[in-house]
């Protein structure tokens, strides 16, 4: 009997929509981070992999990437404060995380105008509530006190397409695009 064959078709990887968290808000975690892990263990995530998810794909056919690559570079979509002032524990996961207090309804918004958009093109199988996020650090088993974390605030300029793998570094990511957020028009 003839071997049975499967065929997978080439994947683009485990793709995501983010906002990268800027350098010096991400120095500031990194370092945070590091002494917690210091105190109570946990893996450390890399300075420069520290972003907000703001719209999860998963796994996309790599023949799906052009338009998909098309529908984000025609949104228009509006640039958003972003404000993390507290550190957060998910003990069903072990993440250590920085996320806001009261954040701002625009950046709520946007991840949901995105999701939304993405699902009517049939990129997402549905949307999901959008829970403001840094991952800092993971496999922490107990995380102790957490610091105060001072408010970290920016405005987003930008969102990014990334594609994430597993590395004998732990989660690493590559920016496949990215596109600006819109400025508001200046009032008249
Ligand atoms: P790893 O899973 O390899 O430890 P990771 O969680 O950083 O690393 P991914 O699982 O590819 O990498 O996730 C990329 C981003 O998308 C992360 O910010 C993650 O929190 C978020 N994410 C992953 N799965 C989901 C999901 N089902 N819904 C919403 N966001 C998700
Ligand atoms: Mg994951």
């Amino acid at each position: 009997m003839a071997a049975e064959t499967t065929y997978t078709a080439p994947s683009a990887g485990r793709l995501f929509f983010a906002l990268w968290v800027p350098p010096a808000c991400a120095g500031t975690l990194h370092a945070m981070a590091g002494a917690v892990v210091g105190r109570s263990g946990g893996r450390l995530m890399r300075e420069d992999t520290l972003h907000l998810t703001l719209a999860f794909l998963g796994d996309i056919a790599e023949r799906r990437l052009p338009a998909l690559l098309e529908h984000a570079a025609g949104l228009s979509l509006p640039r958003v404060p972003v404000c993390l002032d507290r550190l957060g524990f998910w003990a069903q996961n072990h993440i250590l995380f920085a996320g806001s207090s009261a954040p701002d309804p625009a950046l709520g918004a946007l991840a949901d105008s995105l999701q939304e958009s993405l699902k009517e093109a049939g990129f997402l199988a549905e949307t999901r509530a959008f829970v403001p996020h840094v991952t800092m650090l993971r496999k922490l088993l107990h995380p102790g006190k957490l610091p105060a974390l001072p408010a970290q605030a920016w405005e987003a300029e930008e969102f990014a397409l990334v594609r994430s793998w597993r590395s004998d570094r732990g989660a690493a990511y590559e920016t496949v695009a990215r596109w600006p957020l819109q400025a508001a028009l200046p009032p008249t």
